[in-house]
This record gives C-alpha cells, sequence and structure tokens, in this order.
C-alpha cells in the first residue's frame, strides 16, 4: 500500500465516486477510512467514530466478524472463482441457496438466484416477473407499480421503478411502462393527511385508480421496500403493506419486496414484509446478505413463482444471470454472515437498540428546532429530516447539512446524508453505549447547525 501522502494527494483524483459531483470530491476529498474495529471505524488521521451507517446499510455484524473473514479466506485458497452458468456449480453456491432458502421459508420464499448486489436483485425480480406473466399466457403483462421515494438501485430497470427524480432525471429515457403512486409519508404528501392509518387508505385507493386507468392486465408487478430507506426511512402504517398485498392478490399482481436493506433483522424481524405479516412473490436482497464482506445479493422466489417456471417448456429457461452469480467466495460469506446472523441473533438486539435511538432522537428533537420530522422506531433504521423553518418545513441548505455531518464526525460518529435527510442504520451488534455515543454526536453536530 502507497503512503499517507501518496493516497490524500490522490484522493479522488482518479476515482470517480458513486452518488457525488466529482468536482465535489475533488476539492473535498472523502473521508478515508483504513480500519474498522467491532461498530467503529478508523480515518487515515486515526480518529474513531461509531458508524452510525453501518458501511452503506449493510454491515450488520459489525466489522469484526472472523467466522466471515475465516471463512472468504479459505474458499478464496480452495476455489477462487467458478461460474455457475448451466452446467456447473460450486459446493458453497449449493450451501448458501439452502441457508438462504431456510432463512426466508418463513416468508414463502422457495427458489434462490444469486447476484453481485441490489441492483442485479432488483433488476433480476422485474426481469423474472414478465416471464412469469408470459409464461402464464398473458404477455401484456409488462408494467411496473413503485412509490414514490422509493430506491430500487442505479439499473435502467431499478432507476426505471425508483421514485426520486435525482437518480432519474440524468439518464432518461427510462424504461416504458413503469408508474409511481405516493409514499406512505406522513411529513409530506399530496393528500396533506398526517395520519398514517388514513394515508394509507388514501395510497391504497391511488393503487387501485392507477390500476384501473392502466387495466390490471398489463401489469406485471409491484415493487416495494417494506421501509423505505434511501427516500428518508419512511415508515407505513402496519396496514399500508398489507393493503398493498390485497390490491396485488385481486388484480393479478406479483408483489415484490425489495428487501435490500430491511432483509436480515435490521427491522427487528428477518424480513421487512415479515414484519408488517405479508408474504411477498418475490423478495430483492443484498447489504446483510454478506454483512459487506463480499458482494452478494440474492433475488428470492415463491413457491407460486417458481412452479410455473418449473413446470413450463422451453420458454421458462432463465436467460439472465450475472459472471458473479453464485461466486464461490461470496457463497462462503454468505453460508458464515447467515450462521452468525442467527448465532449472534441480531435481530433480537436491532429491536431494542432501534427504540433507544428513536426514542432519543425524539428527545433532541425538543431541543433542536430544525429536527422537523424523525422517523424509525421499527429496528435500526432511524431518519432524521432537517428544516431550517419548521411552519414552512424548507428543506435545511446543503452547507449547514455538511457542518451538522462533520460536527458529528468529530464528536464520535459518522451517519449519513440523503439531501437534508439525516439517515442512520449502524451495525446490529451495536451496545447501549455506542448509541449514546451516536446521539451525544448528534447533539453536536445540531447545535452547531
Ligand atoms: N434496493 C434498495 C431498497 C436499496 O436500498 C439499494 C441500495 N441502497 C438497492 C436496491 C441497490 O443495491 P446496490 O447498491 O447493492 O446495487
Amino acid at each position: 500500500m502507497k503512503d499517507e501522502n501518496f493516497l490524500k494527494e490522490n484522493n479522488a483524483r482518479q476515482l470517480w465516486h458513486p452518488m457525488g459531483h466529482p468536482r465535489e470530491s475533488q476539492e473535498h476529498p472523502p473521508k478515508i477510512i483504513t480500519k474498522a474495529h467491532g461498530v467503529k471505524i478508523t480515518d487515515i488521521d486515526g480518529h474513531s467514530v461509531v458508524d452510525a451507517v453501518g458501511g452503506l446499510w449493510c454491515v450488520n455484524l459489525g466489522y469484526s466478524n472472523d467466522r466471515i473473514k475465516e471463512a472468504v479466506s479459505a474458499q478464496m485458497v480452495d476455489l477462487p472463482y467458478y461460474s455457475a452458468f448451466a452446467g456447473s456449480t460450486n459446493p458453497a453456491a449449493i450451501e448458501a441457496a439452502y441457508a438462504v432458502q431456510a432463512f426466508f421459508a418463513e416468508d414463502g420464499m422457495e427458489r434462490v438466484f444469486f447476484t453481485s448486489g441490489g441492483s442485479d436483485s432488483v433488476e433480476t425480480c422485474l426481469r423474472l416477473a414478465r416471464q412469469y406473466h408470459r409464461l402464464r399466457g398473458e404477455p401484456t403483462r409488462t408494467k411496473f407499480l413503485s412509490l414514490k421515494k422509493g430506491y430500487h438501485g442505479t439499473h435502467f430497470g431499478g432507476a426505471s421503478v425508483n421514485g426520486n427524480n435525482r437518480f432519474r432525471i440524468n439518464y432518461e429515457p427510462l424504461m416504458p411502462g413503469c408508474f409511481h403512486i405516493p409514499s406512505p409519508y406522513t411529513y409530506r404528501n399530496p393528500f396533506h393527511e398526517t395520519d398514517p392509518a388514513k394515508l394509507a387508505q388514501l395510497i391504497a385507493q391511488s393503487m387501485e385508480d392507477e390500476i384501473a386507468f392502466q387495466d390490471p392486465s398489463t401489469i406485471a408487478a409491484f415493487i416495494m421496500e417494506p421501509i423505505q430507506g434511501a427516500g428518508g426511512v419512511i415508515v407505513p402504517h402496519e396496514t399500508f403493506m398489507p393493503l398493498m398485498r390485497d390490491i396485488c392478490d385481486r388484480h393479478g399482481i406479483l408483489m415484490i419486496s425489495d428487501e435490500v436493506i430491511t432483509g436480515f433483522g435490521r427491522t427487528g424481524d428477518w424480513s421487512g414484509a415479515r414484519h408488517w405479516g405479508v408474504q411477498p412473490d418475490m423478495m430483492s436482497t443484498a447489504k446483510g446478505i454478506t454483512s459487506g464482506y463480499f458482494p452478494v445479493g440474492a433475488a428470492l422466489m415463491s413457491g407460486k413463482v417458481a412452479e410455473v417456471f418449473e413446470t413450463s417448456g422451453a420458454d421458462g429457461g432463465i436467460y439472465h444471470g450475472y459472471t458473479y452469480s453464485a461466486h464461490p467466495v461470496g457463497a462462503a460469506a454468505v453460508i458464515a454472515c447467515l450462521e452468525e446472523t442467527l448465532r449472534l441473533d441480531t435481530c433480537a438486539n436491532a429491536g431494542p437498540r432501534g427504540t433507544q435511538l428513536f426514542e432519543g432522537v425524539q428527545a433532541l428533537a425538543q431541543k433542536h428546532d430544525i429536527i422537523g420530522d424523525v422517523r424509525g422506531g421499527h429496528g435500526l433504521m432511524t431518519g432524521i429530516e432537517i428544516v431550517s423553518d419548521k411552519a414552512s418545513k424548507t428543506p435545511m441548505d446543503a452547507e449547514t447539512m455538511k457542518r451538522i455531518h462533520q460536527t458529528a464526525y468529530e464528536a464520535g460518529a459518522m451517519v449519513r446524508l440523503g439531501m437534508h435527510n439525516i439517515l442512520m442504520s449502524p451495525p446490529l451488534t451495536i451496545s447501549e453505549a455506542e448509541v449514546d455515543t451516536i446521539l451525544a454526536a448528534l447533539d453536536a453536530g445540531f447545535a452547531a447547525a
């Protein structure tokens, strides 16, 4: 590894960073994280903080899981790669698929298609949803419905169902046939409805209206996050996902639960859909599947979907996949990660620590006027919406957001900015004292606004 001066000099010079302006990174070089231990990360200057971001909503088990590290190292020695395209597989892939299916059996999932990450998993679900309907003799079902403020990755399909203009506008025209309905976002919604249960009903009606307008026989699937993550941690009322499930059923529309963040315990349940008592038809997963130790995702199919493919003729062939689908090293990471996730029962910790973080931020909202809305309370996903004026709900400016972020970092916690929101998703292994550290750092950050 090159020395510190080289790293600082070349920071963001050659490397274009995702989700930011290249010049902005050159002018304000990103923090260089060199080490991590437990739930703490350390930068090149030796400053250690609690990682309230969990990498990027993914490091569910913290950074020091030796079992995953050992499993990955051993697999790297035995078989660093072999393709899983028709005709070959590897032992780790077989075992990982078994483990993932068992993990989501209660959600009705029966088949596993491995990918390299969340965007790939979403793309897989969207494509297989269309194929499912073709196989059933309904080839006109090609359209997709999704929620505004939803985030489903950056491939063209995922970007087309994304509900945030920022991820869409520069890349248009996107995939035709994608339509969006309002989000269960009580703080801002077109109905000015602040009661979450009533808002759920209003959105259900919007969904019905859109389906009638499009004609149900043209719609392949509806995709949603059980709790919207990147959109600002938008927690729906408990009736919301069941209402959506019911509408999908009545119109023959597949429901895809995008569990890239909510899967593997983050909500305090093993899946977000289970948290709301729903069984989807497909699930897209990634992140917590390896706790970020290796880039892996998985698209999961229910028995209903699997049966259509498996009992079909030649058209049921899946001409879709990635060079790194069922990568042996990734699969080894999956096996170890799921074993550790269950052994540590991270789900059980996510609930109370999530409540502590949520209630702690609610208390800070009493003290700091810039906090417009606090969202969370369902596991370790917390969002804070920052405004410059509470009455008009004017979003806080970018410079102030950066100051809050930097002050919180100096005071002991790495948080994430999503426009004028602060997003938090720390490792599910976090302790009570470490949550307190995050809260104290936020307090300092808000004071500096
Ligand atoms: N879906 C959801 C719900 C996500 O949160 C993300 C990433 N944050 C993705 C899809 C895309 O995953 P990836 O960045 O691994 O491609």
